[in-house]
């Protein structure tokens, strides 16, 4: 469901409206599985179809979203900071962001502040690492 939310604003943000066919294709799901999941999200008040635009978020559904999209910026943030290839990163943000709870999530953006402040320290992880 996450992984819906998270589409439908990217395609929002991108195109100004999200269809089952992009959201589909984007996430490799097949379009069928989507109408059902656009179904499930329009009766918990998430998302609203509108005839000639398609799929938008409601407020309650965009703010969900945000929260999803900053989560997933927020692990990308911290786990580029140790110069791990971008493809990794993906991966495992895609992963980690289904299991984090927000306590954790919380631990890792201070440790993502704090690294990026503190160039120093940053650097003696980094020696550690390679
Ligand atoms: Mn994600």
């Amino acid at each position: 469901m996450d992984d819906y939310l998270e589409q439908i604003l990217h395609l929002i943000e991108a195109k100004g409206y999200a269809r089952a066919v992009d959201i589909s294709k984007n996430l490799g799901i097949s379009q069928a599985s989507v109408t059902n999941m656009l179904q499930r999200l329009d009766g918990e008040g998430l998302v609203k179809h509108e005839r000639y635009r398609g799929t938008v978020l409601t407020e309650q559904g965009h703010r969900i979203a945000q929260a999803i999209v900053e989560r997933h910026e927020t692990l990308t943030r911290f786990l580029r900071l140790f110069g791990l290839d971008e493809e990794t990163i993906y991966h495992d943000v895609e992963g980690m962001e289904h299991h984090v709870s927000r306590a954790t999530l919380e631990v890792i953006r201070v440790l993502a502040d704090s690294l990026e402040k503190d160039a120093e320290l940053l650097e003696k992880v980094r020696q550690r690492l390679s």
